[in-house]
C-alpha cells in the first residue's frame, strides 16, 4: 500500500480510506475538506472525498499553529494530515516566500523520496518546491538544488545533519520541522542526529512528530523538543477482513542454532518463484544469502550497508529474475517497489504486529495468493499469539519437514522437470543413437533411472538429521512447577498475606512473577519490561502492576503466560545480574 512511490498524480481511494460518495445531486455537496479551513486551491485538487481521521482531528489545530504527536502507521494518510497544513501555511496571506520553510525527516531514502513526491503532489496546485535529501551519494547535486531555492526539504537525518554541519542548510528560515516514522528512525540510530537537528532550527518552529509506536525515548524527545503538542492516535482499522490479505500464514518453531537449516528445508519444500527473506541484521543477512547460495537458490542480501549503486544492482536482479530471493534487514527492504512476490519470510518473529502485517502485505496482492513464512524460536511463541491476536488473524504452526520429506520432495521435483521435458519429445539423432546403444546392454529402465539419479540434488550431511520440533505445547507446561518451587494457583491466588511491595491484590487475569533482583541493583521497572519483551516477547503494554522494592521486584504478568515466563526469564541477566526468577509465593520475608 504505502510502502510504494506514490503515483503522480494521487491515487484517489486507497485501502482503509473513507469510500467516495456516490454523487447523487446535480451540484456535488461540498467537500469536507474544505471544513478543515484549508486554502481552497488545495482541496480542489486533492481527489480525496473524505478526510482521513488523522487529518480531520490533526489539521485543524496544525494550521492554529499548535505542535503535535500523532501515533499514527503508514496507510493513514498522515502525509496529507502534516503536508496540507505546511503548504497551506506556505501560501496563506499571498505570504512571500524567503528560503526553506520546512524539513521533513524520514527514515530512508526511499521513505524520503515517496514522501517528497507526495508532498510534491499536494503542493502542485499552488506550484511548491521540495527536494529529497539523503545520503549515501554526493552532495553537490543536493547543495546545489538548495541554492536554487526550494520551500521544503525532506530528508534522512543523517545527511540533513551534514548538511546544517556544512552551512549548506539555510535553518533561519525554517519554520516547522516534522519528524516521520519517528520510531523507525530511532530504530535506525538517528535519536541524536534527530535532537541536534531540533536544536539547531529555530525554538519558534512548529514541529509535528508521527510514529507507529511510542517508546520511551520518543516520549523523550517530544517532552523536550514540542511546546504542550496535541496528541492524536489513529487507531488501527480492525473490522474484519480489513487488512486480510490472501495469504496463508505458517510459522514453524525451531531453536536458533536450526534455524538456517530448517529455512533451507523450508525452501526446498515450498519452492518460492520470488521471495523477500526479512532478517535483523546484516550479518545474518549475509549469513543467509551464503548459506542459501549453497543450496541451490539465487539469494542477494539487501542491507543498509550496500552503496545506493549496488542496492539498484541488486534491485534489477530481483526484479529480472536472476536472483530469486533477496535477503533484506527491515529498513532496507522499505519502500521497495516489488509486486511480484509469491513468498514473505521471517526469519525472526517481527517485534511488533504491526511491522508483520506491513511485511507480509507484500504478497497476496491484486488477488493473488501468497504464503507468508514466520520462523520463532520458542522464546518467540508468545509475540506470534500477541501478532495473532492484533490481528486478528491465524497463523497456523506446522512441522519442519522431516529427512524422509525432503528426500520425496527431491524425487517430486526430478518427476516434474521429467515431466515438462517430455512434453518436447522432438529428440535429436544423436541423442536417439546414444539410447539406442546402451539399450543393447542395459535395460531403458536402467538408463532411465540412472539418469534420473544424476539429476537429484545429493543430499547434504546436514539433510540427514532430523530437526528436533521445539514447539512449546501449553498442555504440557500447566501445572508444572517453576524453578524454585510455587506455581501460579490463578488471579490472586495466595495473594493474601503480602511484605512490602505486594501488598497489592493482583489484577485480574494476571499473576505475580517475583524477580530477585531490585533498587539495589540499580533495578528500575523499566528494565524489566525491556527484558521481559527481549526474552519472552510480551510488549509492555500487556504487563500489569510493576513493583520494584530494594531486594527484589514483582511483575504481573498474563496468567497463562506467567510460568513461561518464569521458565524464559529463570537466570537471565538483567543490567549484568543473573536473576532468580519464581512464581511469587506469599507470605515473604
Ligand atoms: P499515507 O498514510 O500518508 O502514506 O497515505 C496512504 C495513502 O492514502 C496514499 O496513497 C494517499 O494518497 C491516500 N490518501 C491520503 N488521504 C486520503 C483521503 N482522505 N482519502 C483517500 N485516500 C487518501
Amino acid at each position: 500500500m504505502s510502502d510504494e512511490i506514490v503515483s503522480t498524480p494521487p491515487t484517489p481511494v486507497a485501502e482503509g480510506m473513507p469510500a467516495p460518495t456516490p454523487v447523487v445531486a446535480a451540484t456535488p455537496p461540498p467537500n469536507p475538506f474544505n471544513l478543515l479551513g484549508l486554502d481552497p486551491r488545495l482541496v480542489k485538487a486533492l481527489g480525496y472525498s473524505d478526510p482521513s481521521p488523522i487529518q480531520r482531528e490533526a489539521i485543524p489545530p496544525l494550521l492554529a499553529g499548535k505542535d503535535l504527536v500523532g501515533l499514527a502507521g503508514t496507510g493513514t494518510g498522515k502525509t496529507a494530515a502534516f503536508a496540507l497544513p505546511m503548504i497551506h501555511k506556505l501560501v496563506a496571506n499571498n505570504a512571500k516566500r524567503q528560503g526553506v520553510s520546512g524539513i521533513i525527516l524520514a527514515p530512508t531514502r526511499e521513505l524520503a523520496v515517496q514522501v517528497a513526491k507526495a508532498v510534491a503532489n499536494y503542493g502542485k496546485p499552488v506550484g511548491i518546491e521540495v527536494l529529497a535529501v539523503y545520503g549515501g551519494t554526493g552532495y553537490s547535486d543536493q547543495i546545489r538544488s538548495i541554492r536554487r531555492g526550494v520551500d521544503i526539504i525532506v530528508a534522512t537525518p543523517g545527511r540533513c545533519l551534514d548538511l546544517i554541519r556544512k552551512g549548506k542548510m539555510p535553518l533561519d528560515t525554517i519554520n516547522t520541522v516534522v519528524l516521520d516514522e519517528a520510531d523507525e528512525m530511532l530504530d535506525m540510530g538517528f535519536a541524536e542526529d534527530i535532537e541536534a537537528i531540533l536544536s539547531e532550527t529555530p525554538a519558534t518552529r512548529q514541529t509535528m512528530l508521527f510514529s507507529a509506536t511510542m517508546p520511551p525515548r520518543i516520549e523523550d524527545i517530544a517532552a523536550k523538543h514540542l511546546r504542550s503538542p496535541m496528541r492524536i492516535k489513529v487507531a488501527r482499522d480492525k473490522s474484519p477482513g480489513a487488512e486480510a490479505p490472501k495469504v496463508r500464514q505458517t510459522a514453524y518453531v525451531v531453536r536458533r542454532d536450526y534455524k538456517l537449516t530448517a529455512l533451507g528445508r523450508i525452501l526446498d519444500l515450498e519452492r518460492p518463484t520470488s521471495a523477500i527473506i526479512f532478517c535483523r541484521t546484516r550479518t545474518e543477512a549475509d549469513e543467509l544469502t551464503e548459506t542459501l547460495g549453497r543450496r541451490g537458490f539465487k539469494p542477494m542480501a539487501l542491507h543498509g550497508g550496500l552503496s545506493q549503486e549496488q542496492r539498484d544492482r541488486v534491485m534489477k536482479a530481483f526484479r529480472t529474475g536472476t536472483a530469486d530471493l533477496l535477503i533484506a534487514t527491515d529498513i532496507a527492504a522499505r519502500g521497495l517497489d516489488i509486486e511480484q512476490l509469491s513468498h514473505v519470510v521471517n526469519f525472526d518473529v517481527p517485534p511488533q504486529a504491526e511491522a508483520y502485517v506491513h511485511r507480509i502485505g507484500r504478497v497476496g496482492r491484486a488477488g493473488r495468493a501468497g504464503v507468508a513464512i514466520t520462523l520463532a524460536t520458542p522464546n518467540e511463541q508468545y509475540q506470534l499469539k500477541h501478532i495473532e491476536r492484533e490481528t486478528n488473524q491465524r497463523i497456523e504452526l506446522a512441522k519442519v519437514p522431516t529427512v524422509e520429506q525432503l528426500r520425496q520432495s527431491r524425487v517430486d521435483h526430478t518427476a516434474e522437470i521429467l515431466r515438462e521435458a517430455l512434453a518436447d519429445t522432438n529428440f535429436t539423432s544423436d541423442l536417439r543413437g546414444m539410447i539406442g546403444k546402451l539399450a543393447e546392454d542395459f535395460s531403458v529402465q536402467d538408463i532411465a533411472l540412472a539418469a534420473a539419479r544424476m539429476m537429484i540434488r545429493p543430499s547434504r550431511a546436514e539433510d540427514d538429521v532430523e530437526i528436533p520440533d521445539a514447539q512449546r505445547d501449553s498442555r504440557n507446561d500447566r501445572g508444572r512447577p517453576g524453578p524454585g518451587g510455587g506455581s501460579f494457583g490463578g488471579p490472586g491466588g495466595g495473594n493474601r498475606e503480602r511484605a512490602r511491595a505486594g501488598g497489592r491484590p493482583t489484577s485480574k487475569g494476571m499473576a505475580k512473577v517475583f524477580f530477585g533482583i531490585g533498587r539495589d541493583a540499580g533495578i528500575t521497572p523499566r528494565d524489566l519490561v525491556g527484558a521481559i519483551a527481549n526474552e519472552v516477547g510480551i510488549p509492555g503494554k500487556d504487563l500489569g502492576q510493576i513493583d520494584v522494592t530494594d531486594r527484589f521486584s514483582l511483575v504481573e504478568v498474563p496468567v497463562d503466560v506467567a510460568e513461561y515466563v518464569v521458565e524464559v526469564m529463570e537466570g537471565s541477566r538483567i543490567r549484568g545480574r543473573k536473576v532468580h526468577v519464581r512464581p511469587d509465593r506469599a507470605p515473604r520475608g
